[in-house]
């Protein structure tokens, strides 16, 4: 840190992204990235063209893209806001409905991010306790004492894959008319009911996804929210006040070529759902415990071997999970769903770690 730090940040505690580590090839199953490659609709809308026209900057009002997901969903184009990654939208929806005196409600066990933003802008959060199954009880937002602020849900939640309905969903929001709920729906594809609909009905509703997960574009960084007009502009405000151009050329490229593989897009996720099944079954058989995912990843528990520990044996063994140290949920472990092959491996790790253990117990 140097002496010229904003003194309000010299104790700000940053976000630790999942490990992308270089020293040698992992099976990564610890970032939630698709298995998969983007659609060859995608590769081609990148190199057909596209980046020779990197010289000029590219459409500010992104307006190409906002149509083809407004007509993907139903909504108008009024009604889309893009940004440079999902995270980037969390970031401006806590500065424009949080920050500057009110509250951010979330559940204590969600996507680590929330409380980060909360600190950087100087927010009082409000880490609402998860039942002990880890779901979320929906009336624990509904008679909240405060006027205005921001609740913040993940649906499905992470890093437990456990999804409320829209019917829950509504009465959290009929609650909060005067509050802001923002649905983070950055793994809806892999089975969870979308509240995006809802927009129309409710003007209080943000809903935010992502191109990260289901659609193999992480690395492009796009996310995405739909919302009442209104609340789109305020995100808008931002943006002019911040990056007018935060989708680069390639990127929306890739985007509205994404949207034109619809197809192949579902067929990556119904194939993900399947070897999320057989993972979890097969984990089932080895003894773990593992919560009914609707994501592209399960968490899972052993009672043979600690969190930490199956965390630290895997990656020796050249395979990388998430582990969160962490109150409540330090003996689970986080999987990213790969393909079949890429869980057999782990599947095959996981068995010899148990094994080697059982035979040091039977040595000692
Ligand atoms: C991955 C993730 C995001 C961020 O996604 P990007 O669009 O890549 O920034 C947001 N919310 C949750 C819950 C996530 O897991």
């Amino acid at each position: 840190m140097s002496r010229y730090l904003n003194p309000g940040l010299a104790g700000l505690e940053s976000y630790t992204p999942g490990e992308q580590p270089r020293d040698m090839k992992y099976i990564k199953l610890n970032t939630n990235e698709s298995p998969y490659p983007p659609s060859p609709e995608v590769l081609s809308a990148v190199n057909s063209g596209e980046a020779e026209l990197l010289r000029l900057y590219p459409d500010p009002e992104t307006t190409v893209l906002k149509d083809a997901l407004a007509a993907r969903y139903g909504v108008s184009r009024e009604n889309i806001f893009l940004s440079n990654g999902s995270d980037d939208i969390l970031n401006f929806a806590f500065l424009a409905f949080a920050a500057g005196g009110r509250k951010v409600w979330f559940p204590d066990i969600s996507y680590g991010f929330y409380q980060v933003f909360a600190d950087l802008y100087g927010i009082n959060a409000v880490q609402v306790p998860l039942r002990e199954d880890f779901t979320v009880d929906p009336s624990d937002y509904c008679s909240l004492p405060d006027v205005g602020g921001l609740i913040c849900i993940a649906n499905p939640n992470a890093p437990t894959g456990l999804t409320l309905n829209s019917g829950q969903i509504e009465d959290i929001l009929k609650s909060n008319m005067d509050k802001v709920v923002l649905i983070d729906e950055a793994y809806v594809d892999f089975g969870a009911d979308s509240a995006l609909p809802l927009t129309k009905k409710y003007d209080n509703l943000l809903v935010v996804q992502t191109f990260s997960k289901s659609r193999s574009m992480a690395g492009a960084r796009l996310g995405f929210a739909a919302a009442d007009s209104q609340l789109i502009e305020d995100l808008d405000k931002i943006k002019y006040s911040t990056n007018p151009y935060n989708i680069n050329r390639l990127t929306m490229a890739a985007g509205v070529a994404a949207l034109k593989s619809d197809g192949y897009f579902m067929d990556n996720c119904r194939r993900i759902m399947e070897t999320r099944a057989y993972t979890k079954s097969e984990l089932e058989k080895l003894g773990f415990s593992v919560l009914p995912s609707a994501a592209n990843f399960i968490f899972a528990k052993s009672d043979r071997i600690d969190g930490g520990r199956l965390y630290r044996e895997l990656k020796s063994k050249g395979i990388l999970i998430r582990h969160f140290d962490k109150e409540r949920i330090s003996d689970y472990n986080r999987i990213t769903i790969g393909t079949r092959e890429e869980m057999e491996a782990m599947l095959e790790k996981i068995k010899e770690i148990l094994e080697e253990d059982d035979n040091e117990k039977c040595r000692s």
